[in-house]
This record gives structure tokens, C-alpha cells and sequence, in this order.
């Protein structure tokens, strides 16, 4: 380029863009540099941190801590620990060695390696299975509950023949699961307390109530953040000991959505045929469930999925009566809730008499629990009134009006709700998931067009019961001196109050009609009388189940006779004494039975 003007102009242009580059340069530098710098300090100051905190004893060290659970390893191994499950062991133990301790991953290793070394891979307690100890426990524990001690001592039994013959082959495990079905506060969880107890293994309760997804049962993958084990494997880890008895609590309020279905892991479970190698999620290896007694508490049959009740040995349990009730206060609540509010025996003192009161005029229910609040109720009244200095008093005995005093008002009645004979309202037993239960169904008539209405807490069977009721009324009204027109004029509305607690079932069928009839005839209702039966079309009564519960309950509420299905007679067996002595049974076959036995004669005037 030999014009002198143009070369200048181009050196001018190369050289801005070398300064431009060099510009650039300088300022990648220096921000890599700054950056370097502060990661040199964070790393500086970790490791004092670090250090000042082994100093504190804070922290392990890493290498430390490697070396632990290559040690603890070491023991599994020696005890026999399946050869696969060691290899994947040893494996995270060696990833954990491999990640710096900023790795927020070597966090989770450190828990999964924590929770595989707390469970109990091959530790068994060692307890026999001993029929005279276990019965002595039993009893000793509880009291009646004579039927469910006998199928718990068979299964017991069965346990010990099958130690002594030293079975060992996966084909002949033992099949059974026991179900514990009943009402809450009956027992069902100190019973299985008990058991463990006789056979010297450890107990373990886990509930279920509520649990809608897989993973609650099975754990959750890993790659989760916050992945936990199942609630199988954590009960586990909880026994620390590979056969214990593990109750499972609430399994018909185990409920499946579109995150899988808790049941059929709950299956896996406790499948004698492949729970040798439950597999959970969290864990991802196999572990064996095989020596686990397993026993699972309900509420109610009809909510367990069918797949899983075909499993299960059910052993029901019916609630008590007043008298049962009063005998485990006296042998067994009275003495627990005195040592639970810090009492003394000679401190505090509850007459037959107040206690009978407690029982009848405080509490109602199947089980035993809310007596027990009761009389820890008062048991804490009396504490109060003994620990009080200025008072100097040192016994308290509960007397009629001391107890009105510390317990309010009483809250039911003995005798049947309703004090005279009424029309259109009758007395049915219902058998729901707190037990038998009296209940009262009312029918109004208003005018109308012959149509059905339906209130309370009702579930379908129990609506088309009251259908069918109704529709065998209207066919049969010339015979019941019914007027049919005026069944074609006329709503008829079922109420069943106190609609608290869901009801179903057929049973109420003759209630219903009895209501009905009636209601349309104006004969009022025998207050006395409950009933408890299906009724067909055609005016049948069919037989009914939970007979022993609702007898109990229909005690407890003071009825004098019960109107039974025929076919129940055969039930009538199985109804505690002191229940057959206060109440009749009257066995009927059809619906005008039942409204012979129910419905006085005359009509009342309107
Ligand atoms: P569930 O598991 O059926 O709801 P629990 O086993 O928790 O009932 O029992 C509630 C309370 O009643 C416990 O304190 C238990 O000891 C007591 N109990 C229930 N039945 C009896 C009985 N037959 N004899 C002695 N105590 C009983």
C-alpha cells in the first residue's frame, strides 16, 4: 500500500481491533480470577469450619466414618448377611468414599447406608412359643373375651407344634393372617400386645388409616428428594428384631387412586408365599419379611379390598356388655388410670354403685375407651382435691353426688329415648362400625304425590331398603287397612336421626315398614321393642348378621324384646347371658308378624 494516507488508515483499523481483543482479554481475567478467588476462600474457610468443628467433636471424619460402615458391614457379613445385598452395600459404601463432602449427594448415601445398617437384617429375639404361658398372659390381660382367647391360643398352638417339628419349607407356611375385626376400644390392640408378649417377640404398631398412596407402603425411589422407606420397612426398623409381631392397623381404611394401590403392595407383604423378599422402593433390595407374625386391625369387613380379605383369619369382636364393662373397670382400667394420675390405691375410691353410674350414664359405646376418660376424668378431679394443700384432705370416695359434681350432668338415659309409645317411629338395631347401635327411624306423612324421601346418614343399601319397604306397603294396603288412595296422596319421609355415624345395610327393612304401617295407620309403635331383619317384596324377613352386637347394644339401651329373623335362632347361641336374661327374642318369619308383635292394636285418635 504505498499511499501513505490509506496505509495509516488500516494500521489505525488493525490495531484498534488487536486493543479491542486485548481489552477483552484482560477483562475475562481478571472476572476468572475474582471468581477463582472466591472459591479459593469458601474452600479455605470450609475446611477451617470443618476443622473447628472436629475439634468440637461436631463431625466425624469422612474416613472415620467409611470405615464404620465398612466395620459394621463386616459384622453383617460374618453373620450370614445374603452375599448380593453385601455386594450392593459395599458398593455405596465405596460411592460415599469416592464423593467429596460438599457432594450434597454423599448426604443421602449416608442416610440410606444408616437406615440399611439400623434394620434388623438377622437379629430374632428368642422367645418360645408357650400355650400355658400365653393363656396365663391372656388372662391375666383381659378380661372375657372368651371367644377371640381361644382362636388366639389355636394359632399359638399351631405355632408351637410347628417350632417343635422345625418346618422350614416355603410351601408349608403358616397361611393365616388374623384380622381383628370390631368397634374401637374393644381390645383388639392389647390383645396383640399380649401376644407378643407370650411369645416373647417384640410388638410394632403401624397404622394405616388414611394411607391412599403406593409409596406409603412401599417407600419411594431414591431419586426423590426426601425419599423415605415404606411404613413396612421403617415398622421394621422400629422392632429391630427380624419376627415380631406387627400389627397393622386400620386396613379397611386403606384407599387406591391413581398413585397406585396401597392394598396390593399391602399383599406383597404379607403374602407368606413372597414376602421372603419384600422389595421396597427406598431400600431397592430385597428383605425378608418371612418371620413376621403379621395381624391387621378393622372397623368394619365391607371397605377391605376382596383380594386381600380372602387372606385374612377374621376373628371378630362383638363390644361389651354393662356387666363385662364393669368387671374390666374393677380388675383392670381403675388400677391403670389411678397409677397414671399419680394416686395411690387408698387415695381414691369408686363405690359399685358410681361406677355402675359411670357406665351407664356417662358412656356409651362398645369398646371401653371413653370410660377409661372418664374415670381418668375423675381420677384427676381427685388428684386435684388431694394434692391441694389448705384442703388436708387424704381420701376421696366418689359418692352419687360427688360424681355429679366432678363429671356434669349426665349425659344419656338407661331406659329407651323416647318415653311413650309413638306413632310412626320404631326402634331398629344397626351393626356399624362403632358396633351395635340402637337406632330410631321416623316416618312423617305430608301430602303429596306418593313419593319417598329420604334423610340422615344413610348409605344406598340402606336406600333401597326403604324403597322396598315402601313399595310393599302400598301393595299390600287393603290388608293392612291401609286406604290405597290415599297412599297415592301422600309423601312419606324416613328420617333416621343422629345421623353421626354412616349406616347400611338391609337390616333395617322391617324397621322401616313398621314405621311406615305406622305411620299410615295410626297405631303407635311398642316402645320396647327393637328389630333388626331384611324384608322382601313380598313381605319376608330374611336373615341378618352382627345379631350379637346389636343384642348388646339393644341392652345397653335397655329394650326389652327384639324381633328377630327366624333364621337367626341359630345365632341366638352366641348372645352373652347376661343379655338372654333382660331380653326376649321373639323369631319371625314374616313382615305381618312384625307388625303384630309391634304395633298396638288400637289406632290412636288424631
Ligand atoms: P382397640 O385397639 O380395639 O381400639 P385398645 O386395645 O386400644 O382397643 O383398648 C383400649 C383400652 O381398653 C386399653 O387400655 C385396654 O387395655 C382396655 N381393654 C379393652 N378390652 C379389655 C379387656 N377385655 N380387659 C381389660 N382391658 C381391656
Amino acid at each position: 500500500m504505498l499511499d501513505v494516507k490509506q496505509r495509516l488508515q488500516t494500521a489505525i483499523k488493525h490495531l484498534s481491533k488487536e486493543m479491542k481483543v486485548l481489552e477483552i482479554e484482560k477483562d475475562v481475567v481478571s472476572k476468572t480470577q475474582a471468581k477463582f478467588d472466591k472459591h479459593m476462600r469458601e474452600n479455605i474457610l470450609r475446611e477451617r469450619l470443618k476443622t473447628i468443628k472436629k475439634e468440637l467433636g461436631d463431625i466425624e471424619d469422612e474416613d472415620e466414618l467409611a470405615d464404620e460402615y465398612v466395620a459394621k458391614l463386616k459384622k453383617l457379613k460374618k453373620k450370614g448377611l445374603d452375599p448380593e445385598i453385601t455386594k450392593k452395600i459395599d458398593k455405596e459404601i465405596k460411592r460415599l468414599g469416592m464423593m467429596s463432602s460438599n457432594n450434597p449427594e454423599s448426604g443421602y448415601v449416608r442416610s440410606w447406608l444408616d437406615i440399611v445398617f439400623d434394620l434388623p437384617w438377622m437379629k430374632a429375639s428368642k422367645g418360645n412359643a408357650n400355650l400355658q404361658k400365653a393363656e396365663e398372659i391372656l388372662n391375666k390381660n383381659h378380661y372375657g373375651l372368651e371367644e377371640v382367647k381361644d382362636r388366639v391360643l389355636e394359632y399359638i398352638a399351631v405355632l408351637q407344634l410347628r417350632k417343635n417339628q422345625k418346618i422350614k419349607d416355603k410351601q408349608t407356611k403358616l397361611p393365616t393372617i388374623l384380622c381383628f375385626v370390631g368397634p374401637p376400644g374393644v381390645g383388639k390392640t392389647s390383645i396383640g400386645r399380649s401376644i407378643a408378649e407370650s411369645l416373647g417377640r417384640k410388638f410394632v404398631k403401624v397404622s394405616l388409616g388414611g394411607i391412599r398412596d403406593e409409596a406409603e407402603i412401599r417407600g419411594h425411589r431414591r431419586t426423590y428428594v426426601g425419599a423415605m422407606p415404606g411404613r413396612i420397612i421403617s415398622g421394621m426398623k422400629q422392632a429391630s428384631s427380624i419376627n415380631p409381631v406387627f400389627m397393622l392397623d386400620e386396613i379397611d381404611k386403606v384407599g387406591s387412586t391413581y398413585r397406585g394401590d396401597p392394598s396390593s403392595a399391602l399383599l406383597e407383604a404379607l403374602d407368606p408365599e413372597q414376602n421372603k423378599s419384600f422389595e421396597d422402593h427406598y431400600l431397592d433390595m430385597p428383605f425378608d419379611l418371612s418371620e413376621v407374625i403379621f395381624i391387621t386391625t378393622a372397623n368394619t369387613l365391607d371397605t377391605i379390598p376382596s383380594a386381600l380379605r380372602d387372606r385374612l383369619e377374621i376373628i371378630r369382636y362383638a363390644g361389651y356388655t354393662e356387666e363385662e364393662k364393669f368387671h374390666i373397670a374393677k380388675d383392670h382400667l381403675l388400677e391403670k388410670v389411678v397409677a397414671v394420675n399419680g394416686l395411690k390405691k387408698s387415695q381414691a375410691t369408686l363405690p359399685n354403685k358410681s361406677l355402675n353410674t359411670v357406665i351407664q350414664r356417662y358412656t356409651r359405646e362398645a369398646g371401653v375407651r371413653s370410660l377409661e376418660r372418664t374415670l381418668s376424668k375423675l381420677m384427676r378431679k381427685i388428684a386435684r382435691t388431694i394434692a391441694d394443700q389448705t384442703a388436708d384432705q387424704k381420701k376421696v370416695s366418689v359418692t352419687h353426688t360427688l360424681l355429679k359434681k366432678y363429671l356434669g350432668p349426665e349425659m344419656f338415659d338407661v331406659a329407651l329415648k323416647e318415653k311413650d309409645d309413638q306413632v310412626g317411629l320404631a326402634t331398629g338395631l344397626a351393626y356399624t362400625s362403632v358396633g351395635g347401635e340402637v337406632l330410631f327411624i321416623e316416618v312423617a306423612l305430608t301430602q303429596g304425590k306418593g313419593q319417598v324421601k329420604l334423610t340422615g346418614k344413610l348409605g344406598d343399601v340402606m336406600k333401597e331398603s326403604a324403597q322396598a319397604a315402601l313399595t310393599y306397603v302400598k301393595s299390600n294396603a287393603k290388608a293392612l287397612k291401609i286406604d290405597p288412595e290415599q297412599v297415592q296422596k301422600t309423601d312419606v319421609h324416613i328420617h333416621v336421626p343422629e345421623g353421626a355415624v354412616p349406616k347400611d345395610g338391609p337390616s333395617a327393612g322391617i324397621t322401616i315398614t313398621t314405621a311406615i304401617v305406622s305411620a299410615f295407620t295410626n297405631r303407635p309403635v311398642e316402645r320396647e321393642i327393637a328389630m333388626t331383619g331384611e324384608v322382601t317384596l313380598r313381605g319376608r324377613v330374611l336373615r341378618i348378621g352382627g345379631l350379637k352386637e346389636k343384642s348388646i347394644a339393644a341392652h345397653r339401651a335397655g329394650c326389652k324384646t327384639i324381633i328377630i329373623p327366624k333364621d337367626n335362632e341359630r345365632d341366638l347361641i352366641k348372645i352373652p347371658d347376661s343379655v338372654k336374661k333382660d331380653i326376649t327374642f321373639k323369631p319371625v318369619e314374616t313382615v305381618d308378624q312384625v307388625l303384630a308383635l309391634a304395633l298396638k292394636n288400637k289406632p290412636r285418635k288424631k
